[in-house]
């Protein structure tokens, strides 16, 4: 078994997310498996190194150790490039001029053929050769498109159950030659060995996609568990502006690294038992949660967090 925790390096992470790794990693060790760190870090404008080097110390501090190298996307380039290049020998992919706002404005009107919301109705799918032309004289650049049929997908969430979705024209590279989230995760899953995707349910929505492309690249798919998001105290997904939310922020407000992985354990269902001695790291304590976890405990609601109201010890 190998699972996986995925970060972009764009900020400091904060509960919410640790709170997904920990689940990925319990859900990995406690059957024996691998654990693997993955920088999302397509986006050059977006991520930085130093985020980065801040986000595994976080995860190192809650004993959270990857095994193995850490896998940038930024140095992977080439293996999302062949895989387009597969798709491009199959006739799948297409050239798409659209700018943002014409896809907003075209996404916006009804499609009544059960795309998603905000799904690409495939203006430029069928586009003439001279329509092409006519926009490279403008100087737009192309970004590139997966044809699609109005595929539908059906898969079995550890935690969501049965969950359907229609699979639209999704971008496979962008406009400025990057390649798109979604292909990229499909091709490092699978190339990383990835057989258990414990991630965010807000990603949910996007899976039908990448199984999808898992099919078309005759990837095997992964089993997947979208486990339900941190909240702040107005129910909103917990961020910055909630108050204390890092690790950085919870020591300043007296909480030990143990004590905050106590806190989320208890969140995921797992009751440690008492400190062994005062001396316990993360690492040992870490362990016993990943020994008491069990996906089927983990609460199905959204984890209320309240980071200004008092904190437990
Ligand atoms: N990089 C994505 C994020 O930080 C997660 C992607 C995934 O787990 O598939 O939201």
């Amino acid at each position: 078994m190998t699972g996986r925790f995925a970060p972009s390096p764009t900020g400091v992470l904060h509960l919410g997310n640790l709170r997904t790794a920990l689940l990925s990693w319990c859900a990995a060790k406690r059957d024996g498996g691998r654990w693997l760190v993955r920088m999302e870090d397509l986006d050059p404008v977006t991520s930085s190194r130093d985020h980065e080097r801040r986000q595994l110390d976080d995860l190192a501090r809650l004993g959270l150790l990857p095994d193995g190298e850490v896998v940038r996307q930024s140095e992977r380039f080439d293996r999302y490039r062949a895989a387009i290049e597969r798709l491009s020998a199959d006739d799948l992919v297409y050239p798409c001029y659209c700018t943002r706002r014409e896809i907003r404005e075209a996404a916006a009107a009804p499609h009544g053929d059960g795309l998603p919301d905000g799904a690409y109705p495939g203006t430029c799918r069928e586009s003439s050769d001279e329509q092409l032309r006519a926009h490279e004289r403008d100087g737009r650049r192309a970004a590139l498109r997966l044809r699609t049929n109005g595929e539908r997908y059906t898969f079995t969430d550890l935690v969501l159950g049965e969950v359907t979705g229609a699979v639209d024209d999704v971008v496979l590279q962008r406009n400025d030659g990057v390649p798109a989230y979604n292909l990229a995760v499909v091709v490092d899953d699978h190339e990383q060995g990835v057989d258990q995707v414990v991630r965010g349910d807000d990603l949910a929505s996007s899976t039908p996609r990448q199984l999808h492309l898992h099919h078309l690249l005759g990837f095997r798919v992964p089993a997947y568990a979208h486990v339900p998001l941190v909240v702040g105290p107005d129910g909103s997904r917990l961020a910055k502006r909630h108050g204390a939310v890092t690790l950085d922020d919870l020591a300043a407000r007296g909480m030990t690294d143990v004590q905050v992985l106590r806190l989320l354990a208890g969140s995921i269902g797992v009751v440690v038992p008492p400190e062994a001695t005062a001396a316990e790291t993360a690492a040992q304590v870490a362990e016993k949660v990943a020994a008491g976890f069990d996906l089927a405990s983990l609460p199905r609601d959204p984890w209320r967090f309240d980071p200004s109201g008092d904190l437990p010890r």
